[in-house]
């Protein structure tokens, strides 16, 4: 198979994930981090992969990065994202900005260079990773949470637009997915309890809808929101 797919932010957990299920199914993978950490190389070493590193919120910086690619992706995971929660009174203007800038300008900052050479190939995916949190907000979220319900939105539209051009655009909602991004110092143990499955989930359980999602099966599957939440909303 000769397909090309990019997930921004596979250095780690679920982007990590997502980009190992997809090398398994044979697509080729690039993987991308904000910069050549460890963990990125190490993955690339691992898969054998290209890597290519930006600042998804910097509109100039991911032009600039994403213009080596001369050949249409199949396929864009945008993964990539941050979160600074806070009480609202608390969030300071820097967390605001940072985490709409971060998860939500990066669709127009990494799709924008790339659609149209998908658009001429008329095949194509698109999967943005949203959260349960952009659907149903979450206490101390209010930043995060208008971030990825504004992906929702996003990824609507450019559905209806794509539709006809034989690329889908879905999103996934993970729930809370053990990584880097869960803060260690809360109640783990008593949000457990509030889920329905009594777990957390796990990176490789969200990599599975995405693969999924990529394969021709899914041709009919766009502008869809589809939760990965242990039964929690
Ligand atoms: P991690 O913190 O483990 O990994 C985040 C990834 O995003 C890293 O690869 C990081 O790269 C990259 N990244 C962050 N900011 C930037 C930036 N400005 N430019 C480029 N790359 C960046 O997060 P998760 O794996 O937990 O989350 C992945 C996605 O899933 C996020 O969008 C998150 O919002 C979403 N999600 C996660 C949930 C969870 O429970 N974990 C629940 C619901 C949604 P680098 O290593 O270079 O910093």
């Amino acid at each position: 198979m000769n397909k090309k797919v990019l997930v921004t932010g596979s250095s780690r957990g679920i982007g990590k994930a997502i980009a190992r299920r997809l090398k398994e199914s044979g697509y080729e993978v690039v993987i991308h981090g904000r910069s050549k950490s460890d963990g990125l190389l190490s993955l690339s070493k691992e898969l054998g992969s290209e890597f290519v590193c930006f600042d998804v919120g910097d509109t100039l910086e991911a032009k600039e990065a994403l213009s080596k690619f001369s050949e249409p992706f199949y396929a864009v995971v945008l993964n990539a994202g941050i979160a600074r929660d806070a009480a609202f009174p608390a969030i300071s203007e820097d967390d605001w900005k940072g985490v709409i800038n971060t998860n939500l300008n990066s669709f127009y900052n990494v799709l924008n260079p790339l659609i149209m050479p998908m658009i001429r190939a008329k095949i194509g995916r698109i999967v943005v990773i949203s959260s349960v949190s952009g659907i149903a907000g979450n206490r101390g979220q209010s930043n995060y949470s208008a971030s990825k319900a504004g992906l929702i939105g996003a990824s609507k539209s450019l559905a209806i637009e794509l539709a006809s051009r034989n690329i889908t655009v879905n999103v996934v909602a993970p729930g809370l997915i053990m990584t880097d991004m869960i803060d260690e110092n809360l109640p783990l143990d008593e949000i457990k309890k509030l889920i329905p499955a009594k777990r957390f989930g796990e990176a490789k359980e969200v990599a599975g809808i995405v693969n999924f999602l990529l394969t021709d099966e899914a041709a009919y599957i766009t502008k869809q929101v589809i939760g990965v939440n242990g039964g929690m909303i």
